[in-house]
């Protein structure tokens, strides 16, 4: 007997694994588990092969694309992505505006945003954070002022990820600066192509160039690109980030990261015997995996509550949000730990090998986990005042 799944949801779960082997190609998948960057045309190739067979969004309404699954299949889904190493399908695009167009977006947006989106025909990124405003997010400054042809935004982004491969960028901005900070702040749809649109790279410690600035000089953006009403931006972006809060336990990765660690451990020597053998080292490993157990069963009982209907934030996936972000660190440093041991060889074309250099990146770039989507002290406040009451 399994301990979450009934027969009908393991031959579900078997389906979907055989289907991701299968289709998805190995060079991507083989990328995703070495922890290595993917280039912008391997996430496009996997999501379009996961749309086609009506898996790049199966959790959106089903007029939309959705699949009308229950919580539990879309559980085992994401779980067997990350478990196979099929790329996630973009957040942005799946996760965050899609989510918040279907929700609360014209039945022209609708129409004109959902299908690209869920077929990466549009990239789509993230406009929230400024320099001053990260977990504050909501004293923004990024203005948009009311003129007669559209909103003139002007302000500048920051952290946007993959803003350089973006062709839309979905921000928050201040359309009411005499408001209420919260009261003041809309949703706005805007295309990257627009003059006065600058994007310029940042390079994080890892040498990687995934994140940005992004500069809105004077940009006019067609009031039909205005998200639901003007002035409760606010509203939307607690709805999304609940969602990117419960989508970023990545349960199935720190899986998926681990049982590599064990794999890696037994073929690699410390000293005169198998890493696998050290105690101290095994006790670590175990340690995770119970942890990441306690974790699989709390995002059950998440789930199990959900209420389908519901657009209110579950404070709930702050707790998935701060364990899974330390899991996931907790991988990789063991990960980083394995290669070191061994100085695998980065020329090596071995799935099972993995490159010290790529082990260490991997480690670096996760440091990100415990920041993005609301730091891990703000999820900590978030349990405090609304799950503990205190
Ligand atoms: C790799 C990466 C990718 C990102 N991608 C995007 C993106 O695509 N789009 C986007 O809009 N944003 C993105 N972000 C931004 C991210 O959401 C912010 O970095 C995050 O919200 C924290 O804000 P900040 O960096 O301004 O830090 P700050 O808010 O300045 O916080 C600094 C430190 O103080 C702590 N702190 C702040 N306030 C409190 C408090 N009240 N109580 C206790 N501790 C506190 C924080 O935990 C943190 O340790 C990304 C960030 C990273 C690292």
């Amino acid at each position: 007997m399994h301990p979450f799944y009934s027969a009908a949801e393991l031959r579900f779960r078997d389906e979907l694994r055989d289907f991701f082997r299968r289709e998805i190609p190995e060079r991507i998948r083989a990328k995703v588990s070495a922890g290595q960057p993917l280039e912008k045309a391997d996430l496009v190739e996997s999501q379009r092969i996961l749309n086609a067979h009506g898996l790049a969004v199966p959790h959106w309404p089903k007029e939309w694309g959705g699949r009308d699954w229950t919580p539990v299949q879309r559980a085992i889904f994401t779980e067997e992505l990350q478990r196979t190493a099929v790329p996630l399908p973009l957040q942005f695009n799946c996760y965050m505006v899609g989510p918040v167009i279907a929700a609360f977006g014209s039945q022209a947006q609708k129409e004109r945003f959902l299908p690209r989106a869920a077929n990466l025909d549009d990239w789509w990124c993230q406009g929230f954070s400024e320099p001053d405003a990260g977990s504050d997010l909501a004293s923004l400054k990024t203005k948009a002022v009311r003129t007669a042809d559209g909103y003139l935004v002007s302000g500048q982004k920051i952290w946007t990820t993959y803003a350089q491969y973006a062709d839309w960028i979905f921000c928050l901005v201040r359309t009411d600066p005499a408001a209420k900070k919260q009261a003041g702040i809309s949703f706005l749809l805007i295309d990257m192509a627009s003059p006065g649109v600058t994007v310029r790279p940042i390079i994080t410690m890892d040498g990687r160039h995934e994140v940005n600035e992004v500069f809105l000089d004077n940009v006019l953006v067609p009031f039909e690109n205005l998200v639901g009403e003007e002035n409760k931006g606010w509203d939307y972006a607690k709805y999304l980030l609940a969602n990117e809060r419960a989508g970023i336990a990545r349960i199935g990765l720190s899986k998926e990261r681990i049982a590599r660690v064990r794999r890696l451990a037994r073929q690699t020597r410390a000293g005169d015997r198998p890493l696998w053998d050290l105690e101290t080292f095994r006790a670590r490993v175990l340690q995770v995996e119970v942890e990441l157990k306690a974790l699989e069963f709390t995002q059950m009982r998440v789930l199990a509550e959900s209420d389908h209907g519901s657009h209110a934030p579950n404070p709930m996936s702050s707790i998935l949000k701060l364990k899974g972000s330390q899991l996931q660190q907790a991988a990789s440093e063991l990960m980083m730990e394995v290669a070191g041991a061994e100085g695998f060889s980065p020329a090596s074309a071995d799935y099972e090998t993995v490159s010290s250099a790529v082990a260490f990146e991997t480690y670096l770039n996760f440091r990100k986990v415990s920041i993005y989507g609301g730091s891990n002290e703000i999820q900590r406040n978030i349990i405090a005042k609304t799950i503990l009451n205190l």
